[in-house]
């Protein structure tokens, strides 16, 4: 099946920036959030980042013009009843999850995939929310989504290597790698990075160091572009602590139990760059 119109659900942080590389990559796009004003946020999002791929030259005007062309935005899933494929990119929620695949799964075609940009959830488990466990599977982005190469599939207990390939070959047109990733809790990106900020936000709670002194250490004695406080607020707090509770009640190793400041800023409403305030305050 030739793959026309893309089905991106959720619109925040992540959700955009899939919608924008799918857009500019000649696919029609529909970007679908329940709340209106994230959709119009992610309107404005795209426009930045198209004018600076504009202004440095990697993008020709047309092009922009055309990618924004490309791209519609509805507050149901109703529109995806013809899409060719899916990715769902709504919070990081088991529960909300299953229930969006169920609905996905009565109203687009059987032979559709339908994929999830989960940072940690059981690709397994959303495919049995589904009568296509075997079109279901992970294909998880990194944040900033048009920069970043990178894309883990994960494959679930049912899924066919035939989905795998659709999904490989998605990445390759998308101008990004396809990592092939088990379904085990946080794949392998997050299973290696949360326990490194969670770490970072125990120094924290500790007073071994400040936020700038630890992203300090970590920027300029690790070679890391970003220290860890600095990526856990521009990831947001509450992503962080949902994959670190994914982590902690799904492998049951004491060593992933999220930071007790960490669930503080969360429940202070701290999340990091989205609300203007984490580890640092945003403008
Ligand atoms: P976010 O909170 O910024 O955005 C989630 C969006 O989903 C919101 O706009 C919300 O209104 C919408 N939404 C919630 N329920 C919905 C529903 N039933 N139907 C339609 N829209 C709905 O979250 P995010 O950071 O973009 O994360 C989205 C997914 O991507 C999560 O699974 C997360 O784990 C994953 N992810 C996040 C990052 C990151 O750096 N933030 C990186 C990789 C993967």
């Amino acid at each position: 099946m030739t793959l026309k119109t893309i089905g991106v659900v959720g619109a925040g942080t992540m959700g955009n920036g899939i919608a924008q590389v799918f857009a500019q990559a000649g696919y029609d796009v529909r970007l679908i959030d329940v709340a209106q004003p994230m959709l119009e946020r992610a309107r404005t999002a795209i426009d930045k980042s198209l004018a600076k791929f504009v202004e440095k030259g990697k993008l020709v005007a047309a092009d922009r013009d055309a990618t924004l062309a490309r791209l519609g935005t509805f507050t149901t899933i109703d529109a995806l009843a013809d899409a060719d494929y899916v990715v769902e990119a709504i919070v990081e929620n088991a529960e909300a999850k299953r229930d969006l695949f169920a609905r996905l799964d009565a109203l687009t075609r059987p032979e559709v995939i339908l994929s999830s940009n989960t940072s940690s959830i059981s690709i397994t488990l959303l495919g049995a929310a589904t009568k296509r466990p075997d079109k279901v599977l992970g294909m998880h982005f990194m944040n900033p989504v048009p920069l970043m190469t990178l894309v883990e599939l994960i494959r679930g207990q049912s899924t066919s290597n035939e989905s795998m390939q659709v999904a490989t070959e998605l990445c390759t047109k998308l101008g990004k790698n396809g990592v092939e990733a088990a379904d085990y809790p946080g794949f392998i990106a997050n299973r290696i990075l949360m326990p490194m900020l969670n770490e970072a936000f125990f120094a924290v709670m500790e007073g071994v160091g400040t936020p700038e002194a630890i992203d300090a250490v970590m920027k300029g004695g690790m070679n890391h572009p970003m220290g860890p406080l600095t990526l856990a607020d521009f990831i947001g707090l509450d992503v962080c602590l949902a994959i670190l509770n994914v982590l902690h009640e799904g492998l049951g190793d004491p060593k992933y139990r999220p930071c007790p400041l960490l669930r503080r800023m969360v429940a202070a409403g701290h999340l990091g760059r989205k609300s203007g305030r984490g580890f640092y305050v945003y403008a």
